[in-house]
């Protein structure tokens, strides 16, 4: 009889993020009975506020409650966009910035009016992305890493979300957001860090797989 497959819940409400996540997901446990369920298939999951101080913390807060509600494996990031030349603001309050219901087009021109004077060299930037996998038996993993770049003088791109339009990445001569969908989904912080946690997933999945049989 085929293994019953282990589900895996991605623990976010932004599409466009939990798109990028569920690609990932989909290539590095392709040959693993798992099926990849999101949270808008749990119409009363909570999704917990993220007020914790690192990154980890908001991604670990977040996959927790999802596996306690689900009874299920989560995985959850939490990313920001810090700029060197602003102190590594917006950082953790990156979706906060400006306010949670303004368009990301207003969030951009202000952090573009406040580099204004600022030249190529100290527009320095990083994406930096943390995932956590929590399982329902209340175990937690956390992983975290960065993609290194600038910040551009006007925005430009249409793929991607977020700040992508204005993060333009010198060795490439473009924006994240003028990469098509599966180009930065190759080489994007998210990327990064779900190829050090996808690992531990096929590990936790494969404990699963072996205790059904
Ligand atoms: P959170 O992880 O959903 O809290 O994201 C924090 C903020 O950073 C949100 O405003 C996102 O839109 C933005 N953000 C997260 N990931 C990315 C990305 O890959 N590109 C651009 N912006 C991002």
């Amino acid at each position: 009889m085929a293994a019953k497959p282990v589900r895996v819940v991605i623990a976010s409400h932004n599409r466009a993020k939990s798109r990028e996540i569920w690609q990932l997901l989909t290539e590095g446990l392709c040959d693993l009975p798992v099926e990849i369920g999101l949270l808008s298939d749990y119409p009363n999951a909570p999704l917990p506020d993220e007020y914790a101080t690192t990154y980890k913390e908001n991604a670990a807060i977040k996959a927790r409650a999802c596996a306690e509600f689900t009874g299920e494996i989560a995985l959850a990031d939490d990313a920001g966009l810090e700029i060197d030349a602003l102190n590594g603001q917006p950082g953790l309050h990156s979706r906060r910035f400006a306010g949670e219901q303004t368009p990301f087009s207003v969030k951009m021109g202000l952090l573009l009016e406040r580099l204004r004077a600022v030249p190529d060299e100290r527009r320095t930037a990083r994406f930096r992305c943390a995932v956590a996998i929590a399982t329902p038996e209340g175990d937690l993993y956390t992983f975290e890493d960065t993609l290194e770049g600038r910040i551009a003088h006007a925005p430009r791109g249409q793929h991607g979300f977020g700040y992508d339009p204005i993060f333009y990445l010198p060795a490439l001569g473009c924006t994240v957001a003028e990469l098509p969908p599966e180009f930065k989904n190759r080489i994007s912080h998210r990327a990064k860090v779900m190829r050090q946690a996808i690992p531990q997933l096929r590990t936790i999945v494969q404990a699963r797989l072996q205790r059904h049989v």
